[in-house]
């Protein structure tokens, strides 16, 4: 679904992203991991253009993404092929980010019916059902101050889900969360990988990323220094660092 070929992304003078290639097939699970400022968020963030990018290629479904300018000055050169990505890639966030002056239902239907610009009624049906899968069917009315942080990044994830996205990108979807609430989180993330959704998943929870993904990458100061299974990685690091990471986070 994503291909990235030798990515290139700075702040300024400040390179992040110093050549990274990355493809996330139809219904496989990659898991970024490394420490913090090694360039994880920003490169999800590149994936769904949030940010410009100074070189390298960005595919999606195959299309390459058109740019105009170069260097510092390049940017994604087709407005409407910005929006069309970004409605199909669904992102969830750290900070759940739901509206805090719509109801839960509300937040789930918003950007189908705004964006999308899908039947009402049709929407809410699919709503209700996402809401059930994630196990808060009974919260549909309610507001999001209302729940748990946990039963909010269902529901941030169920809104993702109504968008019925290509792929779904999760950035630290667990880590603003207590450790009991963390699970009811993790279980929904496996269950959308048993069902062969296609996701990229920014990690500090090694064992979830253990347990839900097909090839786990490794970044270190903006390159990859590692990358494969999830056996190969947690079970036979071969790089020093990975292993001093790892040490680090168990
Ligand atoms: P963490 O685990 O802490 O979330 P990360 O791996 O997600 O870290 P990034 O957020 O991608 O790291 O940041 C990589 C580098 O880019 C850091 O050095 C950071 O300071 C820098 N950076 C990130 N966002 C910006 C920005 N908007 N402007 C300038 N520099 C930025
Ligand atoms: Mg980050």
């Amino acid at each position: 679904v994503i291909e990235i070929r030798g990515l290139h992304k700075a702040y300024g003078a400040n390179e992040v992203i110093k050549g990274v290639d990355l493809v996330a097939p139809r219904g496989h699970v990659i898991s970024l991991i490394g420490s913090s400022g090694s360039g994880k968020s920003t490169l999800l963030r590149c994936c769904n253009l949030l940010e410009d990018s100074q070189q390298g290629e960005i595919l999606f479904e195959g299309q390459p993404v058109r740019w105009k300018g170069q260097g510092m000055a390049r940017h994604p050169a087709d407005k409407s092929q910005v929006r069309d990505i970004r409605t199909r890639l669904s992102m969830v966030f750290q900070q759940f980010n739901l509206w805090s002056h719509l109801t839960i239902l509300q937040n789930v239907m918003e950007a189908p019916v705004t964006v999308l610009g899908r039947d009402k009624a049709e929407v809410e049906g699919k709503a209700r059902e996402y809401l059930a899968k994630v196990g808060i069917a009974d919260k549909a009315d309610a507001w999001p101050a209302q729940l748990s942080g946990g039963q909010q990044q269902r529901a941030a994830i169920a809104r993702a889900l109504c968008m019925e996205p290509k792929a779904i990108l999760f950035d630290e979807p667990t880590s603003a969360l207590d450790p009991e609430l963390e699970q009811e989180v993790v279980r929904v993330i496996k269950a959308l990988a048993d069902e062969g959704r296609t996701m990229i998943i920014v990690t500090h929870d090694m064992k979830m990323a253990a347990d839900v993904s097909d090839h786990v990458i490794f970044l270190h100061q903006g390159l990859i220094e590692e990358e494969g299974s999830p056996a190969e990685l947690f079970g036979a690091p071969k790089s020093a660092r990975l292993r001093q990471f790892l040490s680090a986070t168990s």
